[in-house]
């Protein structure tokens, strides 16, 4: 919508108030809410100042003051909120330049097309992540698959408990057996058809919902592809539908990627591809239907993959999911035939339109503003350069003997790894200054400070297990 159109729909609809939201540092949608009598069509240009001094990774208090612009193209009516509510999604602006916040990630994903357009390779960057997560009920723990206790709550609010898994009816799916029955053992069918239905009614496109394959309630969420920031801003949308419409049931929805020890993680593979004039990029006569371009758009992909961890896989928990057996890649190789690849080319139709890569690392954890970018610039880095990704790997990579692994570079085994990885590599995000020198020290200094060095501190459950009796 235009602004004129915003303010039409606002008398038309009966709007009472308005939300303003924006996406922290680290990921996370923030709002404030104002009430419609505030709301006249000079807010979509002059904005709305705030304090931006408590918000995660931002400004320090002596610089706090900031302003929130709405961008009325984002306008939606907010399903959540009793009252009728116009939410909108904002920028962020420094009050006395005028100029946009360097650290808002919503500006970073702007910059990341404008460079893109600047380079001629492309003038779109389409992006479709699907993103898993988890949905838990509020009664019942598992400690872990194998050893967890059961919480059960009756209709009449007695409780019991046992050790277990608890009684399941006989339709429980088995361990990593979630993909994908039909409901009585898929338990999650209405909630997530709620889930696509608000999806729809909020204006994204959904191409389908599933269980996925771990026991304990994955579910999966596909997304029909967009431009960058417009589907970074779908994804925040995405999140905030998923975990308020399992509210709605009683139940709680996770996208921290690797919740369960011994089953599946949560991925968001996020497929990509360029586009010029309309014309797609990525389909040519190279391996797997595959232009130069795209290959090298691979090639940018793998060289970078440690540092783009950092953006990507973004929490200490990513890479509880990034180990061999789960579906989740750990060799960083690209493939048209295999799952276990890093990269993988999609095969499910012959259109030119059609072809794309799908870059399996990522998961839902990450700020997708932040992670898309930072894959744009990495492929680009790879398109201006003609890295050239070598030989495909078209074997399963789990089941490979050592020696054909040995040179095949793995993904990084912690977030600390990845962050020295970004340290060490980060001119390719600093291109067109998208990533600004101060955004890269401040993720390092906030995920290393307020992340790796918190759960580093804290005794482990499983130390317990390994050394109580020493
Ligand atoms: N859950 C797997 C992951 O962690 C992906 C399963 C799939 O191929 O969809 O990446
Ligand atoms: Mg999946
Ligand atoms: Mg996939």
């Amino acid at each position: 919508m235009k602004t004129s159109e915003v303010m039409d729909f606002i008398k038309d609809r009966q709007v009472e108030v308005v939300d303003l939201k924006f996406g922290d540092f680290p990921g996370t949608w923030q709002h404030f809410t104002i009430p419609v009598s505030q709301v006249n069509s000079e807010l979509f240009d002059e904005g709305l100042g705030f304090d931006g001094s408590s918000i995660r990774g931002w400004q320090a208090i002596h610089a706090s003051d900031m302003m929130v612009v709405p961008d009325p193209e984002t306008a939606m009516l907010d399903p959540f909120s009793e009252k009728t509510t116009l939410s909108l999604i904002c920028s962020i602006v420094d009050p006395i330049t005028r100029e946009k916040y360097s650290r808002d990630p919503r500006y970073i994903a702007q910059k990341a097309e404008s460079y893109l357009k600047s380079t001629g390779i492309a003038d779109t960057a389409y992006f479709g992540p699907e993103a898993e997560f988890f949905i838990f009920d509020g009664v019942r723990f598992d400690q872990n698959a194998h050893e967890g206790y059961y919480y059960i709550e009756s209709e009449e609010g007695i409780w019991t408990s046992g050790k277990g898994d608890g009684p399941n009816l006989g339709h429980k799916p088995r361990h990593k057996e979630g993909y994908f029955p039909v409901p009585p053992t898929d338990s999650l069918q209405d909630i997530r058809n709620e889930m696509i239905v608000e999806m729809e009614r909020a204006g994204i496109v959904v191409e389908k919902q599933h269980h996925e394959v771990a026991t304990a309630g994955q579910a999966e969420i596909d997304l029909r592809f967009d431009s960058l920031t417009r589907m970074a801003d779908k994804m925040m949308l995405y999140k905030y539908i998923v975990k308020n419409v399992a509210l709605r049931y009683g139940q709680t929805a996770t996208f921290m990627p690797k919740p369960m020890f011994g089953d599946n993680g949560s991925g968001m593979h996020t497929h990509q591809s360029l586009w010029k004039d309309g014309q797609p990029l990525f389909a040519g006569n190279k391996y797997a239907g595959l232009s130069d371009a795209c290959l090298h758009y691979i090639g940018g992909i793998l060289k970078h993959a440690p540092a783009l961890c950092a953006f990507v896989a973004p929490t200490t928990n990513s890479y509880k999911r990034l180990v061999p057996g789960y579906e989740a890649p750990v060799n960083l190789a690209y493939s048209s035939r295999n799952r276990s690849a890093a990269v993988r080319i999609p095969m499910y139709s012959p259109s030119p339109k059609a072809k794309r890569i799908e870059v399996r690392f990522p998961d839902p954890s990450c700020n997708p503003y932040l992670g898309f970018a930072a894959m744009l610039m990495a492929g680009l880095d790879g398109v201006q350069h003609k890295i050239h990704p070598g030989d495909p790997l078209d074997k399963n990579i789990y089941e490979l003997p050592p020696e054909e692994l040995k040179n095949v570079p793995s993904a990084p085994y912690s977030l600390d790894a990845a962050l020295d990885a970004l340290e060490a590599d980060q001119d390719f995000l600093r291109q067109g200054d998208v990533f600004t020198q101060d955004v890269i020290d401040t993720w390092l200094e906030y995920k290393r400070s307020r992340e790796c060095d918190q759960v580093r501190l804290r005794p482990h459950p499983y130390e317990f297990m390994l050394y109580y009796d020493v």
